[in-house]
């Protein structure tokens, strides 16, 4: 249920709403101050009497259902986007946010390359997997926290923030201390425990929808972690698994409409675990572009060939930089900014 305020109603009655919510057991009652109204949420186990006895209080205009079931990330509740700002980059915005880096850092070298070209071409986030969920438990499994440090060690040189994979609720803390996004990945949309234990932060997550989650189901899974307070979500399409062989999954670019409609949530597009394979990821990654989509994220390798993880699904530096071109191109079509390419420092 929402209770939506009289506009230019005072602080004093919007508190006055809040505590008749959260005095009764188990209620909570957040706040979202509008431009022209502000609305207060109903998150409780919710009787018939309630809305009458809301809609005598001073202040109130209207105390709505909310039909969905994700009271926290849906719009019915929260009617502009949100914006995430880490750093100096803003998610969620007019600018459409390039995320780069390889699958998985591999070493020192191989990051800090990655995370030059990265910066030079404009992106503005730098990905890297330092635990890494892998189908064989024979694949390489990531660096763990060494992988974390040179992580921080190429934001320290280009600036660029860093966004990496958490897996475990115990590794929460050691990954927040390092990243500045934690990733939840495909094969934990539904961890309840690893969500639950995001929450409780104050730092964006990045949740990339599972192989077979439905929109309702990713919306559920960033309510978890809205419902501990954290309400920087930023959700990711990444591919689905149909009947299609010939690509890894299947890019579900319909998600990024239908979750702009259905949440005030930033939606990011992953044309690289999207497709599988590289020369796709240019197409996909324009297409994503033209139906939406927040950002990007690519995976980036100095040498695909000889890459630990994903490298066939992984660009080469120079096409890349060539890609950035082209998603400038499609993003200026429909009015949007993608942030422009960056001088490398000359030598001496
Ligand atoms: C990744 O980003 O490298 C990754 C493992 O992604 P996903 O969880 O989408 O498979
Ligand atoms: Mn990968």
């Amino acid at each position: 249920m929402i209770v939506v305020m009289q506009q230019g109603c005072t602080d004093e009655q919007i508190e006055r709403v809040q505590e008749a919510i959260e005095s009764k057991p188990g209620f909570k009652a957040p706040v979202w101050r509008g431009e022209e109204r502000s609305v207060i949420g109903v998150i409780g186990s919710i009787y018939p009497e309630l809305q009458s006895e809301l809609e005598l209080l001073p202040g109130v205009v209207q105390v709505l259902r909310v039909s969905k079931p994700y009271k926290l990330a849906g719009r019915e509740f929260h009617p502009d986007d949100t914006r995430i700002t880490v750093r100096d980059v803003t998610i969620g915005g007019n600018e459409m946010v390039v995320m780069a880096g390889p699958c998985s850092v591999e070493g020192e070298e191989q990051m800090l390359s990655t995370a030059r070209i990265a910066k030079e071409s404009g992106a503005r986030i730098l990905r890297g997997g330092a635990f890494k969920p892998r189908s064989s438990p024979y694949s390489f499994r990531g660096m763990g926290v060494e992988g974390l440090k040179l992580l921080a060690e190429a934001r320290d040189e280009t600036g660029l923030p860093v966004v990496t994979e958490v897996m475990t609720a115990e590794d929460v803390e050691v990954v927040a201390e390092y990243a500045d996004i934690l990733q939840v990945g495909a094969r934990n949309v539904q961890n309840f425990i690893l969500l639950d234990e995001v929450g409780k932060l104050r730092k964006p997550v990045l949740l990339k929808r599972g192989f077979a989650t439905t929109y309702e189901e990713l919306l559920l899974s960033a309510e978890y972690i809205m419902a501990g307070g954290n309400n920087e979500v930023i959700l990711c399409e990444r591919g689905i698994r149909t009947f299609e062989e010939y690509t890894r999954n299947t890019l579900d670019l319909a998600a990024i409409p239908v979750i702009k409609r259905l949440s005030h949530l930033p939606i990011v597009a992953d044309p690289s675990h999207g497709t599988g394979r590289w020369h796709l990821v240019p197409s996909m990654a324009l297409a994503a572009v033209a139906a939406g989509c927040h950002g990007l994220i690519i995976e980036v390798h100095p040498n695909p060939d000889k890459a630990l993880s994903d490298g066939p699904q992984s660009l080469t530096f120079e096409n890349f930089q060539n890609l950035m071109n082209s998603i400038r191109a499609v993003a200026a079509a429909i009015g949007r900014e993608v942030a422009p390419p960056v001088e490398a420092p000359t030598a001496g």
